[in-house]
This record gives structure tokens, sequence and C-alpha cells, in this order.
């Protein structure tokens, strides 16, 4: 994270150039924030091109004429990696959009990915001055977005500075944002990194997860390239604890390992009929067609393409799931929920573009069985009906059954997206190691340093599924500690 002195120097600077423009705060407020534009939804439904369509440049510099260049930035406090959020945004503003881009790498290794997928709405948006003011926050991951689209556009992509080689290496295991976050800090600082990936594509959920119709490939890709020209190594189709263990990194003399292997265990409800063909967990349905072309007709293991597709969750998981499936061909995509919608934990803005796209909410329902035919296909769910009850403890309403009430559903596709538990090769294979009873690894929370002190960890095999910022947060922080833990060493 930066030190307090060098965020106080660059927000000088922003008063300088925010002055220069003189704009009064009263106008600012004033301006409606700008809306995203997006694809047509019957259009956009059928195929997989991106979504949101992205800010111009008039756009942009009208939403940064909205920030107020508070003289604290509370958005800053809800950024996890530190983003110098006033200081983009007024680069922005003024124009000078390859600055903008600048100022985001400097905390971010994956600006254009966070400014794609973060839960801005819960993080610095929350924090936004203008919520005080009863007027919408600032679109800072609409900016952000844009700044590094801009960036990669241009074909000038700055890299960042390196120091000089320390000589020393070290190891992340994953290359999901945290392992990406964590190389490209170590990087920074002049470590050797190598980046161990057991898949056959870096990037992890960014790329076996979430769509590209939400997050293209090749965006992922330039960020990862951006982490080459720093000098990361990266090592795909490696399973580390069964095609090298971490022993033969330190045998190969790899100093600090950190463990980002993430949470792609998935888990099922364990009801009647959940071993029926055609009923997959969001991993695997997703991880096909986005990393094994499962789609197309001529791949060799093609994915069920069904019509009346049902997916189980209200997370971000069973959405990107749900609009998959309508991207392949579904009459009916239905989402079954247990609670309502208010309380589902997908971001909102999936919510509204997934409605968008003729998806049916099934909310207060709750699968109990599936039926099949005599060929072990599923044919039918049978679902309980639900009210809320109060608040339990995630604080968002409880729900429980009404005694009787179920609906029988015809369905030959379901999806089961009702979360995931860590990756447990790694918690399970290092002996010494401290796991919680959910399986994820122990650490200092500050440090992000296990039990044993070479190896750090973070990210979803620290937290379970969480979020892309706070993986990349647990990144940065580990690359830190592990700097100050080596160095004193
Ligand atoms: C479908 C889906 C949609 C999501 N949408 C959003 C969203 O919109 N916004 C958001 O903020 N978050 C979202 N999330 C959550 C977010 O993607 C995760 O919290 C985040 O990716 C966690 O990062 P990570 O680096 O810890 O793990 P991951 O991204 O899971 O990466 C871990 C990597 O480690 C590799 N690995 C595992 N074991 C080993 C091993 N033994 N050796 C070598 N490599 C190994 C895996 O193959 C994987 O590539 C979504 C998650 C999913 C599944």
């Amino acid at each position: 994270m930066k030190e307090e002195s060098q965020i106080k120097q660059e927000r000088e600077q922003d008063w300088r150039v925010s002055l220069r423009n003189g704009m009064k705060a009263k106008d600012r407020i004033a301006i409606p924030r700008v809306q995203m534009p997006e694809r047509d939804a019957r259009i956009r439904s059928t195929n997989n091109e991106e979504v949101n369509l992205g800010l111009t440049e008039t756009q942009a510099m009208t939403e940064a004429q909205r920030c107020l260049d508070c003289a604290k930035p509370t958005c800053m406090d809800g950024c996890p990696v530190g983003v110098n959020i006033p200081t983009f945004i007024k680069y922005i503003e003024v124009g000078n959009f390859p600055a903008a881009a600048r100022t985001l790498k400097q905390t971010s290794a994956l600006p254009a990915v966070c400014g794609r997928v973060c839960p801005q709405e819960k993080q610095c948006e929350a924090h936004c001055i203008h919520l005080k003011m009863k007027s919408t926050a600032v679109s800072i991951g609409n900016l952000e977005r844009f700044a590094a689209d801009y960036e990669r556009n241009s074909g000038c992509i700055s890299v960042p500075e390196v120091a000089a080689s320390k000589g020393i290496k070290v190891a992340a295991v994953g290359s999901g944002p945290a392992g990406l976050s964590f190389a490209g800090d170590m990087a920074k600082l002049g470590y050797d990194v190598s980046v161990f990936e057991a898949l056959h594509e870096i990037g992890g959920v960014l790329k076996y997860g979430i769509p590209v119709f939400r997050l293209p490939n090749e965006i992922v890709d330039v960020e990862i390239d951006n982490l080459r020209s720093m000098g990361v190594k990266f090592v795909k189709n490696c399973i580390v604890g069964k095609t090298i263990t971490i022993d033969d990194l330190k045998a190969d003399g790899f100093k600090g390992v950190f463990v980002a292997s993430g949470a792609g265990l998935p888990r099922f409800m364990n009801i009647p009929g959940e071993n029926l063909a055609g009923v997959m967990s969001s991993n695997e349905y997703l991880t096909r067609v986005n990393l094994m072309n499962a789609a197309s007709a001529t791949s060799d293991t093609p994915v069920y393409t069904g019509k009346k597709v049902a997916v189980i969750g209200g997370g971000n998981t069973a959405m990107d799931s749900v609009r998959t499936a309508r991207r392949l061909g579904a009459e009916r995509a239905m989402i079954v929920y247990r609670r309502s919608e208010e309380e589902m934990p997908a971001r909102r803005e999936e919510i509204h573009h997934a409605k968008a796209e003729g998806i049916d909410f099934l909310t207060l329902r709750n699968p109990i069985a599936y039926q099949g035919d005599e060929k072990g296909r599923v044919t039918h769910m049978q679902l309980q009906v639900m009210e809320l009850g109060e608040a339990d403890a995630s604080g968002r309403r409880a729900p429980r059954e009404i005694p009787g009430k179920t609906e029988c559903i015809e369905v030959d596709e379901v999806i089961v997206s009702v979360g995931v538990s860590p990756n447990p090769l790694i918690p399970q294979s290092v002996s010494g190691l401290d796991v919680s009873k959910w399986g994820t690894i122990v650490v200092d929370e500050s440090s992000m340093q296990s039990s044993i002190p070479m190896i750090f960890a973070g990210g979803d095999i620290v937290r379970g599924g969480a979020t892309v910022i706070l993986a990349m947060g647990d990144g940065r922080r580990a690359a830190k500690s592990m700097n100050e833990w080596l160095s004193k060493k």
C-alpha cells in the first residue's frame, strides 16, 4: 500500500489540476450520472459480444467532472488495493487519459478487469460523497474501465517500472487475480517471479469462470502480457501438490511461495436426483464452455444445450451460468433462488442484464428433488415454496419453508450454483500448514503469512468464494509482507 505522504503529495497535485478547471462543486453535483451504453438485450442474448460498450471520451470527461475531489477521498477507503481514485479521475477530466491509466497501474495489476467486474457499488462507489448528498455515486468503475481501455486501444501500453533484480526467486501458485496481483508487485520490487498454474490457460476465474460477454479474454490477456513484460514467468499445466510439490520449489531455490489456488470445488445440495444426467455444477458448466469450447458441436466433449434450463443460486456465478445457457439456445432459462431478489448476492448490474435478456426469476423457491426419464436424464424439478423470516447471521432475512407448498417444473438441464469450497490439494498435501474447518488456509490477516513462514496465501483459498478485488488486495498485502520477511532474512 502507498505511504500517507505519497498519497498526500499526489492529492496536492490533483488540487492544482482541478483548480485550473475552476468548476464549482454545485455545478459538479448537478451533472447526472452518465449511463454506460450497452448492446440491445434481444440481440446480445444470442451472441457472445461484450454487453457493456464502454464510455466515449466525452462521456468519460463528463462523468469525471462529477468528482468533487474531496479533501478526504472516502472512496479510497472502499478500494482494497488502494487505487488513487481522485487522481485518475482528475486526469480523465482534463483529458490526460494515458496519465489516468498510469495512475491506476501504480496500485492495480488488472485495471481493465476491475473496471468490468468489481462490485464497485459495494466498495469505492459505496463511499462516494455524492451518496451523502442524495445524489448518485460517481461511476468510478466505468471510468476505470475507460482509462484502461483507452490505453490498450491506443497501443501505447505503459509497463510499470521494475526495480533492479534482487536475484531472489519467489513463486505464486495459481494465476487468478490474487496470484497475478502478487506477481506484479513482486516483479516491481525486483524479484524473479514464477506463477504456476494447473490449467492450460492463465487467469483463474477471470478465464474459466466469468464469460466473455462480461469480460473478453483478450482484455485479460493484455493484462497478463503486461506482467510478462515486467519479467513474470508463467508455467502452465503444472499442478502444485501433484506435478511438483512445494518442497520441490524450495529445493529449486524458491525463497517464498504465495498460495493463491482459489475455491474451485463446487458444492451440491445433496438432494434426490442430483446425480441424474443433465445436472451439473456451474464450475463444470462454465469451465467447459469457456475453456474447452464445449458449446461448439465440433468439440470432443460438447456440453448439452438445454432448452429448459434451471440455475440454482443467486450469485454472480449463477447469473453467468443462466445468461450463458440463454446464449446457448435455452428457450426458458430460469434462476431458482430461495430468498427474494433483494437478498441476492449477485451484482445489481448482472441481475438487471439477466432480466433484460429474458431470464425468469423464480425467487422464494428451493429445489428439493429432481426427477428423470428412463434413460436417467433430468426432466423435472420439485421446488419448495419459501417465505422470508428473521435476519440470519449474514444479515439477510432467512428463507423458511411454507409447509405443504411445492411446485413441479419441467427442465432438461440443471446447473447447481450454490457456492464453492477451497481447492483442497495444497491444504491437504502440505504438512504443518494450518487449515480451518472450512478447508481454507489460515494466515495472519495483516501479513497473509501462514503457519509455515515461507508460505503466504490469499484470495479465495483463504476467504472461500469472495471477489476479484479482495483477492488482488490479498496479493498486494502478501507481496509487501513477503518482501519485508525476505529482506529481514
Ligand atoms: C463464474 C464466476 C463469476 C464471478 N464473478 C465475479 C464478479 O463479477 N466480480 C467479482 O469481484 N468476483 C467474481 N467472482 C469471484 C472471483 O472471480 C474470485 O473471488 C476470484 O477469482 C478469486 O481469485 P483467486 O486468485 O483467489 O482464485 P482463482 O481466480 O480461482 O484462481 C485460482 C487459480 O489457481 C489454480 N490452481 C488451483 N489449484 C492449483 C494447484 N494445486 N496448482 C496450480 N494451480 C492451481 C486454478 O486453476 C486457478 O486458475 C466470480 C466467480 C465465479 C466462479
